[in-house]
């Protein structure tokens, strides 16, 4: 396993981590396989979607923000329920096949940690089998 460091910015944000996956995956040496991506935090998830025009994870980030307001009425003592919110609606892996070395992804497809409660430091874990 690897693990990937990526800084985020704002509040909400969405990295596109497509090419440091590959890069892992690449040095996993894996051929055949799968390759999960998985992000180990509460308040961050991870998500495939499209990597060509960036106002398509604008828009991802920017409903998820309306989805699920920043103040609640919520219980949780520590302030950052909504982010909590969105990361389980994300989820917090997604799962990749490997055909020939390589993410066997759409041509329009890449892979998005998604921040919640940034900015902060967040580990990707890459695993291939
Ligand atoms: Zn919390």
């Amino acid at each position: 396993m690897e693990t990937i460091s990526v800084k985020t910015g704002g509040r909400t944000d969405l990295r596109n981590v497509t090419e440091e996956v590959e890069r892992a995956l690449g040095r996993s040496g894996v051929q055949e396989g799968i390759c999960t991506v998985f992000v180990a935090h509460t308040t961050a998830g991870v998500t495939i979607n499209e990597n060509a025009d960036p106002a398509v994870s604008d828009d991802i980030a920017a409903t998820l923000d309306r989805m699920v307001p920043w103040n609640g009425p919520y219980r949780h003592g520590e302030g950052n329920s909504a982010a909590h919110l969105k990361a389980s609606l994300v989820g917090s892996s997604v799962t990749v096949p490997v055909h020939g070395g390589r993410l066997a992804l759409g041509t329009w497809q890449g892979i998005f940690l998604c921040e919640f409660d940034g900015p902060r430091t967040r580990s990707v874990h890459v695993q291939a089998i």
